[in-house]
């Protein structure tokens, strides 16, 4: 077994403490998944400081294990969202998912009148618990 089948495999294992799947869409665990690292510690090394992704991984592993509460499993996609989303102040990101929501088209508007509303709501309701 080379460096490169030695990591995936143990990726794979410490992915099952995350059973195996993407925190945010339930994605099944697979290529290009992160384990995001949510909490630093002191003097912890980031990916940038290593010269392959295989020795990145061999020193990050262990410490996942050890602590998987300060990391989270994501697929690709909802990783590089994280990352934009984590370059912006907190009050900028509460806006930022406020006109998201509001954006929506399942969300009814507060347009209309109170028995379109009405209607649409029902609507999602009643989808819900199909
Ligand atoms: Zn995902």
């Amino acid at each position: 077994m080379n460096k490169k089948e030695y990591t995936e495999k143990y990726r794979r294992q410490v992915a099952e403490l995350f059973s195996s799947v993407c925190y945010v869409c339930d994605k099944k665990y697979g290529k290009r998944f992160h384990f995001h690292h949510v909490r630093y510690r002191d003097n912890e090394l980031v990916y940038s400081d290593f010269n392959s992704n295989d020795n990145y991984q061999l020193y990050v592993l262990p410490i996942i294990q050890n602590r998987p509460l300060d990391f989270e499993l994501l697929c690709n996609k909802h990783h590089y969202l994280v990352e934009i989303l984590k370059q912006f102040k907190p009050e900028r990101l509460d806006k930022l998912f406020c006109i998201t929501r509001r954006s929506i088209s399942w969300m009814p508007k507060l347009t209309g009148t109170w028995k379109e509303l009405f209607a649409h709501l029902t609507s999602m309701i009643t989808f819900s618990f199909s």
